[in-house]
């Protein structure tokens, strides 16, 4: 029985037990609410794998926990407001939410950038604690309010390959001048190893990788990663250290936000958790099955080595003094993630690390 109609009848049978007087039981009544409609523009293509795909999932969710009282259209890149620009039209009121990453607006705050996390940083385990229980959504949500955003967590790719070169990589030499795609603090701790980080979209990495007008990329991991097709021009694929577990966003209007009703809020936090880690377990089994499938196309698995492990370290903490002394919000979320980063290193290699030894050595 559905539970509007439970309710009805459970209150007719109290009124005639009861004698209530007609207007008491009008009191009762449960009317039918609004419709709410909200427009939810991505930054991902129609159709994207795993991201695009839990969005859609996710505002199929809502509709169903609401039955049917929230409608979330949402909107592939560029259809209604271009990729780029979700943040602005979002903190402008023109749409209600969206779906992207943090990392993509450090120009306009470089504490942004932490938010989706840092190269050597934390597994999308680690992050999901420092996010719940070390402050750092609170944080988040604290910096975004200047921007009348309000952010939910919206997935986490998990762990990123280092990316596709065209040419096997020994030494830091191999390094430099080398033109590789690659976004954001990535970039900028490449760029101190020689690097000439350069941005392009999706559409046209793969087109420059073939011509050699860029040596290498970076993009997610194997199950994204083969649908691009740079395992046909790029043979050697190193593991990475620079997003070691990228957070993505579900963020909302902070004023629609603030005047939705506390259930209805309260429903779509419930959808979005699901969608965080749902989409971490999406991510760990599509790798899983896209690993095997390019290991029998002739690619190079490769792990970098450890001379340029060591200098990414060293460029990584010269990149945030450097950013810590340009920006006091990034200085201020940086003072709040470091020892929380330092006490979960200690936790997972004490617990992950060393079971993973154990299992595969
Ligand atoms: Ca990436």
């Amino acid at each position: 029985m559905k539970r509007r109609t439970f309710l009805a009848s459970a209150l007719a049978g109290a009124a005639l037990l009861g004698g209530c007087k007609r207007e008491e039981k009008a009191s009762f009544a449960i009317s039918k609410r609004n419709k709410i409609t909200i427009k939810l523009a991505t930054s991902w293509p129609a159709n994207f794998p795993i991201m695009g795909e839990r969005v859609e999932r996710f505002a199929k969710k809502v509709a169903q926990a609401t039955d049917g009282d929230v409608v979330i259209k949402v909107f592939a890149k560029n259809l209604l407001v271009p990729a780029l620009q979700v943040f602005d039209a979002c903190s402008a009121g023109q749409i209600e939410a969206f779906h992207s990453g943090p990392y993509y607006w450090k120009g306009k705050n470089p504490a942004f950038a932490l938010f989706g996390g840092f190269p050597f940083g934390f597994t999308s385990n680690e992050m999901g604690a420092w996010m719940l229980f070390g402050g750092g959504l609170e944080l988040w949500r604290e910096l975004y309010a200047r921007y009348d955003l309000y952010p939910l967590l919206g997935g986490n790719t998990d762990v990123q390959m280092g990316g596709w070169f065209r040419k096997k990589i020994t030494s830091l030499d191999d390094l430099k001048g080398l033109k590789m795609r690659i976004p954001g603090l990535g970039g900028e701790v490449m760029a101190k190893l020689g690097v000439n980080p350069i941005l392009l979209p999706a559409g046209e990495i793969y087109t420059a990788l073939d011509r050699g007008t860029i040596d290498a990329t970076e993009w997610v991991g194997p199950a994204l990663d083969i649908k691009m097709g740079f395992y046909k021009v790029a043979k050697y694929y190193y593991s990475g250290f620079h997003e070691p577990g990228s957070v993505l966003e579900l963020t909302f209007n902070k004023k629609f936000w603030d005047g939705l009703p506390k259930d209805i809020q309260q429903i779509i936090t419930s959808c979005s958790n699901e969608l965080n880690t749902t989409m971490v377990y999406d991510f760990q089994d599509k790798n899983a099955k896209a690993l095997q499938k390019l290991k029998k196309l002739g690619i190079h698995l490769q792990k970098w080595p450890p001379e340029i492990v060591k200098a990414a370290k060293k460029a990584l903490m010269q990149v945030i003094e450097e950013q810590s002394a340009k920006s006091e919000d990034f200085k201020k979320v940086w003072d709040i993630i470091e020892p929380y980063w330092m006490q979960n290193r200690e936790w997972s290699v004490l617990g992950l690390k060393n079971y993973l030894e154990m299992r595969d050595g």
